[in-house]
């Protein structure tokens, strides 16, 4: 299948309100370029340095998405552009966003991540360290860290039972976060093997990959 058979079928299998980040990570700018030309304007990148080099060699209304673990001293090349950073996932982290944003007069659009999956290996804030993020209002002084909503990544495993419980946990800790946001929540929330689980547990921000580009070597 090609790129942009394979878009076709994915947009048409998502409803209106679902945006699709189309995940460009270890993929050439060439494949970019042909989901690009299929009308594709989001793209999602894991490492910083990737994305920088994309960003300079592609057309400028591409919006780009830091969909990977961020690690502070590289917020700074990306603060310019970036259109939604998916996972912040400490507090020391939005000081650094916010810090950075600052610098330029930008407030740069942030999701956290929320861990919900059973591996250690997965990046997020637990619940009760969102509770206490919330409480200490420490989001109010981080106004150039503009938070849109909530990402989170569930488990990987065939067990659909499972996956739908992490996706509605992180989906009931949405309200959380609605005092500090102007517009509807982004739930950032499905990738290639689990979107339509997601969908069905209310997100409406979808990262996928391999079901455009095909399998990663990396
Ligand atoms: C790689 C990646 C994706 C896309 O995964 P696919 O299974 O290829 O769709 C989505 N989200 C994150 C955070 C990723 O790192």
């Amino acid at each position: 299948m090609s790129i942009s058979k394979n878009l076709e079928n994915l947009k048409n299998k998502l409803p209106q309100h679902v945006t699709l980040v189309a995940v460009s990570k270890t993929k050439p700018v060439s494949d970019i370029i042909t989901a690009y030309n299929a009308g594709q304007r989001i793209f999602g990148e894991n490492k910083v340095q990737e994305m920088v080099q994309k960003w300079e060699t592609l057309p400028k209304d591409i919006e780009w998405h830091m969909i990977g673990h961020l690690q502070r001293n590289k917020v700074k090349y990306i603060s310019p552009f970036v259109s939604l950073i998916h996972g912040v996932d400490s507090l020391r982290l939005l000081k650094e966003i916010n810090k950075q944003g600052q610098k330029i007069n930008r407030a740069i659009p942030c999701l956290l991540q929320m861990h919900i999956a059973q591996e250690q290996t997965k990046f997020g804030f637990s619940l009760e360290e969102l509770k206490e993020l919330i409480e200490t209002d420490i989001l109010s002084q981080l106004p150039f860290a503009n938070i849109k909503g909530l990402m989170g990544m569930a488990t990987f495993t065939n067990n659909t039972n499972q996956v739908t419980q992490e996706f509605k946990q992180l989906k009931a800790s949405l309200p959380l976060i609605k005092p500090y946001l102007k517009n509807l929540p982004i739930l950032s929330m499905g990738m290639s093997g689990d979107y339509s689980i997601a969908i069905a547990q209310g997100s409406n921000m979808v990262r996928i990959g391999s079901s455009i580009f095909g399998a990663r070597n990396t």
